[in-house]
This record gives structure tokens, sequence and C-alpha cells, in this order.
């Protein structure tokens, strides 16, 4: 028998509609590319979200169709998200930050039938112009007084385009599994891979991002993304600001700590979100200046993980609460959250901070389990490590254009090496590709590396495995000195004894002046290997490989 309920669709569309009906006079401020700040209301975002949908329609764009975006978190990029998703269409938002071969990959891959494209990112696509000859024009998100002298073809003004619009528009009722959104993963290795996002995996990300046990987000909120609308939809926080009626402030391109300071006091922001890597900016410019975070209530940290010590100081300095988040594109992106139970409240300090370095606890919608080598679930004992593997409405079924094999027996194998605890929080002790296989056991370069940041002469660390003529391979540490410091190798070692097993220990300590990044900010494992290759270890003799 089925039930008798309505079959309303879950439509990006709605979330805007209701945020401009039910909080149409909350603001949603931007720090424009052009600079100065801009500020409006739901109510008029909605309007002009219609009256670029009427610009869509008039650039012949088709249902289904992408449309790229090559932009800072501001208000006529939050308009670009629902246009393009609201009329039928599917907004690609490109990670400015690819390689150029990747950048030129996958805009043809997806085939953007336009592409918007803020002042900063023009230059990006006027080097690629003869590669993406396919793309039909250019949307320049600016006003006529900052249009720049482009060589781009068939480039247009987006506030030209907007001026001879009207907002008379009706968003089509189109099914909730239509596609709504495209963003390509990095790719560490190979091309980057298209993660297609649905109207009803997208609202029901939304709903799972506010509840108070995730991001506790509502219309009492002022919610600060530092994470990039181009990197995994800004953690989906477009979509769930507007489903709760949250304020929303957008910071552009400035994304330095006294920038993110400035707007977080003006707009008294009580939701900060992004990577680990732009917290430490914040965190010093904090340090020079002597600046509070008064109004944070709490920081969203995810991407990489969160430090002890990033975590200690936001929480005892600035009386922010740290909220430690897993997830990645596949997973749009929210995976697990880290706010504790009720329980936890008579947990000593110490023990707290030890429940939040882990990367949070499965939220309802995306299923959990640890695989073993051969494929056995692995027992939630906080102890066994294995693949994580998850499963749910928003997590990714198949990739773009359907590349490769993704499933295993209808679960999402993630990559991450993970613990998972009886309290289902779980513990990422690796990447499946970085874990160090030493003498049959694992080695977690990650645990490695956060125990060496914790010593105060290191700024930045990465463990590799080496080849190793008896263990197979052996952990060496490369470290990043802090400003100013000149530690030394035996001393970071030391500094290891006890924190963690002896086998542990890495066989080497090597000096570098920066490691290599990957186009999201992390660490590339892969591109310090090759770097490396030539080394050979002192304890495995000379000439021994
Ligand atoms: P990309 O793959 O483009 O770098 P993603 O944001 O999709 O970008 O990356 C997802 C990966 O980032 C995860 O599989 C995981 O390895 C890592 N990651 C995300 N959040 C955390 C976290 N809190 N702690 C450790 N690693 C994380």
């Amino acid at each position: 028998m089925q039930g008798l309920m309505m079959d309303t669709p879950l439509l990006i569309s709605s979330l805007i509609e209701f945020a401009a009906v039910y909080h149409s006079d909350t603001e949603l401020v931007s720090r424009t590319v052009e600079g100065p700040i801009h500020r409006y209301t739901y109510h008029e975002a909605h309007d002009r979200s219609q009256q670029l949908a009427n610009v869509l329609t008039r650039l012949g764009v088709q249902e289904g169709e992408r449309i790229g975006t090559l932009a800072w978190n501001t208000y006529r990029h939050f308009e670009v998200y629902y246009a393009t998703s609201g009329m039928g269409a599917v907004c690609h938002t490109i990670n400015p930050r690819l390689f150029t071969e990747q950048l030129i990959y996958v805009i043809n891959h997806a085939e953007d039938a336009f592409i918007f494209v803020d002042l900063t990112f023009v230059p990006l696509l006027e080097a690629v112009q003869e590669q993406i000859k396919d793309v039909r024009g250019f949307v320049i998100m600016t006003d006529s007084e900052h249009m720049p002298d482009t060589k781009l073809p068939n480039a247009l003004c987006y506030e030209e385009l907007m001026a001879a619009e009207s907002n008379d528009y009706a968003w089509p009722a189109l099914d909730e599994n239509a596609a709504s959104s495209l963003c390509y993963t990095s790719g560490t290795t190979g091309n980057p891979k298209g993660v297609l996002f649905s109207h009803r995996s997208t609202v029901l990300h939304s709903y799972g991002a506010c509840m108070a046990d995730t991001l506790n987000i509502s219309s009492q909120s002022v919610v600060l993304p530092v994470v990039p609308m181009f990197h995994a939809n800004a953690w989906g926080l477009p979509y769930a600001a507007a489903l709760c009626g949250a304020k929303m402030v957008m910071p552009g391109a400035q994304l330095d700590g006294e920038s993110i300071h400035q707007l977080i006091e003006a707009e008294q922001a009580n939701v900060i979100a992004g990577v680990p890597t732009v917290w430490l900016m914040l965190l010093a410019y904090l340090e020079q200046t002597g600046g509070r975070l008064d109004s944070v209530d709490s920081v969203v940290i995810g991407g990489s993980a969160a430090a002890r010590s990033m975590i200690e100081t936001f929480q005892n300095r600035y009386d922010a609460t740290v909220i430690h988040a897993w997830g990645m594109t596949e997973t749009s992106p929210l995976g697990t959250v880290g706010t504790l139970k009720r329980k936890h409240a008579t947990l000593t300090e110490d023990e707290r901070i030890g429940l939040q370095l882990k990367q949070g606890r499965g939220i309802y919608g995306v299923d959990l389990r640890i695989v073993g080598p051969d494929g056995n679930v692995l027992p939630r004992d906080g102890v066994a490590f294995g693949e994580l593997q998850v499963r749910g409405p928003w997590v990714v079924r198949s990739y773009f254009k359907h590349e490769g094999e993704v499933l295993d027996d209808g679960w999402f194998p993630t990559g991450d090496v993970a613990t998972l605890d009886a309290e289902g929080f779980m513990q990422i002790t690796d990447r499946a590709k970085d874990v160090i296989k030493s003498g049959g056991e694992w080695i977690s370069s990650i645990d490695l590396e956060n125990e060496v940041l914790s010593h105060p002469e290191v700024a930045e660390a990465a463990v590799i495995g080496v080849p190793h003529p008896k263990w197979d391979e052996r952990p060496i540490l490369v470290v990043v000195p802090a400003p100013g410091a000149e530690p030394e190798g035996a001393d970071i070692l030391q500094h290891l004894e006890g924190r963690i097993a002896k086998w542990w220990m890495p066989d080497d300590v090597l000096f570098v002046e920066e490691l290599p990044h990957t186009a999201t900010g992390k660490i590339s494992k892969m591109t310090l290997r090759e770097q490396l290759a030539d080394y050979r270890l002192p304890t495995a003799g000379a000439g021994e490989r």
C-alpha cells in the first residue's frame, strides 16, 4: 500500500523561494571582487536569481546544459548557483587552483556552454581560450564600469545582461532527481572526476547540514563560509543557509587573516567554516594583533585534519567551539561531524579534545563501515582500521559520464583509512595510498604527522613511506620549520618518544622550505614522493634498496 502524501519534488529553487518569503529581510553580505562590501536581502537575491534565469534563457541555455563558474564567494556567484540549477541547467563550479591541463580538461569534459567568471580569473581563461573553443560565451561577473579589456571571445557583462531582463520568471517544476550541479574532485592521480549532484541530494544534504547535531545552523545564525563555493559547493552552506534563513557572509577574494577577522567582527559571524590552512592564517593574525572572536560560537574545520593545538587555541583562548567534520566532494560533502553527545559533558578536557580530534560521528543520511584488505567488514571498536566506505542519499553513485567502477557492493569506497568506535565516531588514520606498510603492519602517516605538529618548532610536516629492503617500507619525516626556528632532527624524534609505538619512529628527518600542495591546499604526497625518488634511507645500508 502506498502512502497518501504529496509528492512535492525537492528542488533547489524551493530553497531560495522559501528564504525570500519567510526570511525576506535577512541579509547576504559580500566582500566584492571590485572591493566594496555589498549587502542585500534574500528577497533581493531571489529577484536577481530570477532575473538571471531570464538572462540564461535569453542566451539559449537549455535544461541539463552545464554552466561553468570561476568565482569567489560573492552574491553574484550565489545568484548563479540558484539561477542555473533553478532553471534546470547544471552549475559547474570550477576550481581555479586546478593545474592548467586540468582546467582545460574539466571545461571540455563538462562541455560548459557558458562560463561565468570573476575579474580575478579572466587571465586564467584567456591563457587557455584556444583549448576551450566549444564554450559559447564568457559572462564577466562585474558591472560595465569595471569591464576589463579582454581577449576572450564573446565576453559579456553580467550587470548589463541583468539590466536587460525583468525578474518575472517562474521556476520550472523539475524532476527532483535531475542534475543540479557538477563539481570535479581535484584528482591527485589521473584526471579529475565529476560528481554530479541532484536537486534531491542537495536539498536532503541541506537539511542534514542544519541539524543541531551537525553544523547547527538556523535563522539565528550568521554563517561565514571561508571554504570557497568552488570547493564542494562551500560545503553546501549556500543552500543550507537559505533552507533555514541564516544570514550569510561571503568573503570574496580576500581570505587573509585580517580580512576574515574584519568581516567576522563587522557582521558578527557566529558560524565560520574552512580548512585548517585558512584558520592558521586567522590565528596568526589574532596572535599578532590581540584580536578576539567574541561573536563566534563555532568553527567548522574540515578538508584535512584539525590539529590538537588548533582545537585547543580556538576553544581555550577564543572561546569558540571547534566542530571537526569530514567529507569529500563525493559526499556532497558532509560525511561525519564531531559534535559531542550529552553523555560527553562529564569528560575531562583532555578526553573531550581526544574525541574532537576524531573526524566526527556518523550522521543520519550517511551510513559508515570500515573494510579490511580482504573485503571483510571490521568491528566498530575504535582500534581496527580499514578502508572507510559510505552510502546514503547524498553520496555519489557514479561519476559524470560513468567513468570506472565506483561502488563496492552498494557502498562508496572513500580511499580513506579509518577506525570507527562504538559511539559512531570515525577517525582517519590515513589515505589508502599514503599508509606506510612496514613489516606486514600499517603505520598511519597522519597520526605521526599530528604528533610531530605538536612540536613548537614545526610549521608543517609530512610522513611518507620509502622502500626498505627488510621492512618493505619505512617512514621518513619531512618538516617545514616554524618561522625563525632551526630545529634538530634528533630533537623532533625525541619529542615523538612515548607518543608513538617504537616501530613507528621515522628512520630519517629531512628539512625543506616548503612542501608541495594540491589544488585544494592539501600536502601532495604524490609530488613529495616524486621529489624524493632518489632518496636513500640511512638505515637501509648503502646500495641496498
Ligand atoms: P579533493 O579530493 O578535491 O582534495 P575533497 O574535499 O573531496 O577534495 O577531499 C576529500 C578528502 O579530504 C577526504 O577523502 C579526506 O581524505 C580528506 N579530509 C576531509 N576532511 C578531513 C578531515 N577532517 N580530516 C582528515 N582528512 C580529511
